[in-house]
């Protein structure tokens, strides 16, 4: 994994005070949207209308510092364990921050040799985790569950917050899939996987080392979003 994380000069945790720092970041081109805000509605709205990311939590839900958040809900029901109050299925839930980077004036950044178009882009972050349905009395973790719990390759997760539910979110995020497995909604279509957007833009897709000391999480990343053909 290289580690072009000066390139992109991400801002410190502290812009936003969140409990953890945001794992993902997006990066719209400036050819592609007029301000901040149609950059933050472009990213949103294309993750509302492709993989079914909205606030439906019809209640009270601690913004943890986020201006918005979304989720999609009722993914890869297990019914494995033999008590069937451990049954649940799956949210994935997004907190958005942007509005304290325009009162920083840290909401553009310059772009330039990680093989996407060079220049201006408009930027904000993401905090985004797999986990049991926000309306489970056992929300947010079951151990045991072979998608969200501390199992396979998560086994050794100190954390299962920042050890398994934050790559495992992200990883839903970016490529759709959960463990390697794509998943879909209840009602058919994919439930994440942001690179499909690759369809009508250029998708660019940055694994970061989170090596900063405010970096309190396992995995990160930049999407990168330009115009196609640039
Ligand atoms: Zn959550
Ligand atoms: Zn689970």
């Amino acid at each position: 994994m290289t580690n072009p994380a000066a390139r992109f000069a991400l801002p410190p945790r502290s812009v936003f005070e969140p409990p953890s720092y945001p794992n993902v970041w997006f990066y719209v081109h400036e050819r592609l949207v007029p301000s901040h805000e149609a950059a933050v509605t472009l990213v949103t709205g294309w993750l509302r209308d492709h993989c079914g990311l909205t606030d439906n939590f019809g209640h009270w839900k601690p913004p943890e510092g986020s201006d918005s958040q979304a989720r999609v809900g009722g993914l890869q029901r297990w019914v494995g364990s033999a008590d069937p109050a451990f049954h649940h299925a799956h949210d994935l839930h997004i907190r958005y921050y942007y509005i304290a980077l325009r009162q920083t004036g840290s909401e553009w950044a310059t772009v330039e040799g990680v093989g996407a178009p060079s220049g201006r882009y408009a930027r904000f972050a993401g905090s985004v985790h797999y986990e049991v349905a926000d309306e489970h009395p056992l929300h947010p973790s079951i151990d045991d569950c072979p998608y969200c719990g501390r199992t396979g390759s998560y086994a050794q997760a100190a954390d299962l917050f920042a050890g398994a539910h934050e790559p495992l979110g992200l990883e839903l995020l970016l490529r759709g899939t959960i463990r390697g497995d794509l998943v879909t909604r209840p009602g058919g279509g994919p439930a994440g996987g942001i690179e499909r957007m690759q369809e009508t833009h250029a998708v660019r897709i940055t694994k970061i080392r989170p090596d900063k000391p405010d970096m309190n999480i396992v995995d990160l990343a930049v999407v990168l979003i330009g115009p196609r053909g640039a």
